[in-house]
């Protein structure tokens, strides 16, 4: 288990989809028709066929819009498993550990990028493990580093540990979770840069403007219970 693989979902935030600029139900739409061609095309023994499947679908996907030109969507993201999404080229299921050679970044980079969360965030798996979140919801929280480091940066500046055996503390982050999982801003790659802890900032704030503005009593209600302060 881990945060890009977890027990019932996964993210597929670093692999590009979501910079794709369109709505859920399209995202959906595009992995299940690369799953499907890839089931019924890409033999992995016969190189042409991956070959042709990427520069297929790169083709065919170029009518999508992007939110960030620079950010290349992998088409070898696919369903793995009915709810989980993957690589489909991944060593573990091509037997070769060049496989993710056949793509863009290449082996070097698939097989050890880590984004934020992953490397530092244990708890945000422990998290979203125990949370009903589909593959699209997850992967909008896991790879949204920036919107997690506020989190955190705020229980640093409570000078409060973070331990999810507190349920006072689970059910504040399940909230903002599900507030968060209403904002436009989610959908991210996972590159984007975050902010470091500085003591003067107002982490509040910061986390508060970072939703919705019909949300934002609602998360300041919930601030001030969870660190008890008026
Ligand atoms: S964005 Fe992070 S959690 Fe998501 S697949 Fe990439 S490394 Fe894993
Ligand atoms: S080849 Fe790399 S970028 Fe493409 S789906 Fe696999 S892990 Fe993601």
């Amino acid at each position: 288990m881990s945060l890009c693989q977890n027990k019932k979902t996964s993210c597929g935030a670093c692999c590009g989809i979501f910079n794709l600029d369109v709505d859920k139900k399209q995202i959906h739409k595009i992995l299940v028709t690369r799953t499907n061609d890839f089931k019924l095309n890409v033999i992995y023994s016969k190189k042409k066929t991956v070959i042709e499947f990427r520069e297929k679908f790169e083709e065919l996907e170029l009518e999508f819009p992007k939110k960030d030109v620079y950010t290349y969507n992998c088409p070898f993201l696919g369903f793995i498993e009915e709810k989980k999404i993957g690589c489909m080229i991944h060593p573990s299921s091509t037997g070769d550990k060049n496989s993710q050679n056949y793509s863009f970044y290449g082996a070097s980079i698939c097989s050890v990028y880590d984004c934020k969360n992953k490397e530092e965030r244990n708890w945000l798996e422990v998290l979203l493990s125990e949370m009903n979140l589909d593959y699209y919801e997850y992967s909008s929280i896991a790879s949204n580093h920036i919107f997690v480091s506020k989190i955190q940066n705020l229980f640093i500046q409570n000078e409060i540990q973070i331990d999810l055996k507190n349920l006072k503390q689970k059910n504040f982050f399940e909230i903002l979770i599900m507030e968060y999982l209403i904002t436009k801003k989610n959908n991210f790659t996972s590159f984007e840069l975050e902010m470091e802890v500085k003591e003067k900032i107002n982490y509040k704030k910061e986390l508060i403007d970072y939703f919705e503005v019909e949300s934002r009593e609602k998360i300041d209600f919930e601030i001030k219970k969870m660190f008890n302060k008026e």
